[in-house]
């Protein structure tokens, strides 16, 4: 679903490299976790996958489901279904929440060569998945995001998600900012949608969240490339033991 060579990327102002030659490949129907230290280029990662501005790509390759990715823009690759949830939501005045959903829905569901969908079964859709998640009726009428506590942004990401069906998922950090009660909720939205022809790539910095969305494979990050992959067990190793021996070893 994901394959990625030898990734190297820069900060377009700085030209200061964060990527350094990752290679990661995530196959449908997995979950795979990143994990790594703070500054490691773990949401440098989600955003060049995802077009973001400011980065400049050196070197390497990276294809969602076949196709290269890195020269298309961001609504391109949105449409070739990769999602990124931000480790960071952003709030945006004056867009309604639902609008926002449902102008992303049908773009999306265009650019796939597939009808529009019409009004009464997108309230519908979009009502029964909030639910799912404990978003409120009124949280769908504001403007998307403002006023939202951390914890709400986060599902109303993971809402975004559900509703946008994608190929691809990129979670960064969703589960900073958490309460228990609503990290659940997250990780069931996100175990529900978990299919064979579905991958997901959550990056974290806990391993507690990967006690509810119970990963295939555990990566991990340090200073722009993947030092160590193994299983879920990788993820208790790094809770007790913290990074600096792996680091160690893979230098
Ligand atoms: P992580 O998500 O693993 O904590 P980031 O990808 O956010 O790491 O950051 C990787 C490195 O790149 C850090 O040293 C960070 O300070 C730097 N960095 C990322 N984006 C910018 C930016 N826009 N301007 C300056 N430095 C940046
Ligand atoms: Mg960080
Ligand atoms: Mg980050």
């Amino acid at each position: 679903m994901l394959e990625i060579k030898n990734l190297r990327a820069s900060l377009e102002e700085e030209g200061k490299e964060i990527l350094k030659g990752l290679n990661l490949t995530v196959e449908a129907g997995k979950v795979h976790a990143i994990m790594g230290p703070n500054g490691s280029g773990k949401s440098t990662l989600s955003y060049v996958l995802s077009g973001r501005d400011g980065y400049e790509v050196t070197e390497g390759a990276a294809e969602l489901d076949g196709q290269d990715i890195l020269e298309m823009e961001p609504e391109e690759r949105a449409a070739a279904g990769l999602f990124l949830a931000f480790q960071y939501p952003v709030e945006i005045p004056g867009v309604g929440n639902m609008t926002f959903l449902r102008t992303a829905v049908n773009a999306q569901r265009k650019a796939r060569g597939e009808a529009e969908m019409d009004a009464a079964t997108f309230l519908k859709v979009v009502r029964e998945k909030a639910k799912e998640l404990k978003i409120d009726a009124e949280m769908l009428k504001r403007p998307v995001n403002m006023g939202f506590s951390g914890g709400e942004k986060k599902r109303n990401e993971i809402l975004q998600m559900a509703m946008l069906e994608p190929k691809l998922c990129i979670l960064d950090e969703t589960d900073s900012g958490l309460d228990v009660d609503a990290m659940k909720l997250v990780a069931d939205g996100v175990n529900a949608m978990r299919s064979p022809d579905r991958a997901f790539l959550v990056i974290t910095h806990y391993q507690r969240l990967l006690d509810h969305i119970v990963p295939d494979v555990v990566h991990i990050l340090a200073n722009g490339r993947i030092i160590k992959t193994g299983g879920p067990e990788l993820a208790l190793e790094v809770e007790k033991n913290g990074y600096a021996d792996l680091i160690e070893e893979a230098a």
